[in-house]
């Protein structure tokens, strides 16, 4: 029977110089793989998309994470599967996992990296997305590094994508004045309807952003959650306030830009409002990953955390899903469904 199936695999075929394009991605057919012993042939259910993965994609530049897509192989991305065939006396056929897996319709693997997934959680795509990497970074970024208090107002830029709205929210939660950046009117009327932020500010709309920061913090801001970096950071951090805390999340605005980008260097600043700015990886805070999850799930499942996820259909929409991203295509979570489960 699987001699008869279709499989595909979607490769780095051009490094980018800038934006990537269609011509960075290259799809072909492929042939169904054997699962050894000890292994397991998986398909592929829901691919993550992530701007992150962008950094995996230059030459020889240390984007702290260790991964390099090497060209003509496949990208690899945190995925869902489910195991079509063991030979693993763990991951018995029809168990769901998650793991960072290659762009391939089928795939075989070790269960080194898999992780199962627990479908009773909440909705199985979560795993990569509000219970993954995304939600992870939003609740270690906000609570840890940036430790909103009631009452303190906070920024988060990329305040409608999948980190952004979830960061977000915790700080809602946590009983702070809290004001979102995004880039169109569609995303701003989501930011104050739906997720109840109390303020949003188009960037694109705004004009003087660093104004039209000041008046949607009238109190100065205490912490800035980071996606965006550029003009778009230097905006925010004219209206940071003493002892405020800057969470450097990501930096997309700069993740196309060849060359590293200046603006007003921050350090005087950061002296004499005695603040304090720091960037993370999500991984640092592994160890807890655990009790975060379990903490989310039960935002998630009590509508306490409001979740949208941008799903396309169709494994070969993996390179426009992924290029959406640095137009700002996506509301929450871009992910791409390539197959149900079974
Ligand atoms: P996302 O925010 O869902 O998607 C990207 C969004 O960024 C777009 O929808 C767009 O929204 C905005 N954008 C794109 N280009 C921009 C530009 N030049 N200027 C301003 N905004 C721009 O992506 P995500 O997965 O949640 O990731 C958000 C950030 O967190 C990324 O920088 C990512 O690398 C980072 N991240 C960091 C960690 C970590 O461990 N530190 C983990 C996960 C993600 P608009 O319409 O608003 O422009």
């Amino acid at each position: 029977m699987k001699g008869e199936q279709q499989n595909r695999e979607i490769v780095f075929a051009e490094r980018p110089s800038g934006t990537p394009t269609l011509d960075t991605f290259s799809m072909r057919d492929i042939g169904m793989p054997q699962p050894q012993v000890g292994e397991v042939l998986l398909k592929s259910l829901y691919i993550s998309v992530d701007p992150g993965m962008r950094g995996f994609m230059d030459k020889g530049k240390d984007d702290g994470a260790g991964i390099r897509f090497e060209l003509d192989k496949p990208i690899t991305s945190r995925s869902v599967a489910q195991v079509m065939e063991s030979r693993n006396d763990d991951l018995p056929k029809g168990t769901i996992v998650h793991g960072r897996l290659a762009w391939q319709e089928y795939q075989t693997s070790k269960p080194d990296g898999l992780e199962q997934v627990d479908p009773s959680l909440a909705p199985i795509a979560t795993s990569v997305s509000i219970l993954g990497v995304t939600g992870l970074a939003a609740y270690f970024g906000m609570i840890n590094i940036g430790q909103p208090q009631k009452g303190e107002t906070v920024v988060i830029s990329g305040a409608a994508g999948a980190v952004g709205s979830v960061a977000a929210q915790i700080a809602k939660m946590k009983g702070c004045h809290v004001v979102g950046i995004a880039g169109s009117q569609t995303k701003i009327a989501y930011l104050e309807q739906e997720l109840g932020l109390d303020k949003g500010v188009n960037y694109k709309a705004a004009g003087d952003l660093e104004e039209a920061i000041r008046k949607a913090c009238p109190n100065g801001v205490d912490v800035f959650f980071d996606n965006v970096g550029g003009e778009l950071f230097d905006a925010v951090f004219a209206n940071i306030n003493w002892k405020a805390r800057i969470v450097i999340c990501g930096q997309i605005a700069g993740y196309n830009s060849p060359d590293p980008q200046q603006g007003p260097r921050p350090q005087q600043k950061l002296i004499k409002k005695s603040a304090r700015m720091e960037g993370f990886l999500v991984f640092d805070h592994r160890d807890r990953f655990e009790a975060a999850k379990k903490q989310l799930a039960e935002w998630y499942n009590s509508g306490d955390l409001k979740y949208r996820e941008n799903l396309v259909e169709g494994f070969e929409k993996l390179p426009t899903a992924f290029i959406g991203l640095f137009k700002g295509e996506n509301i929450g979570k871009q992910m791409v469904k390539v197959a149900d489960a079974q």
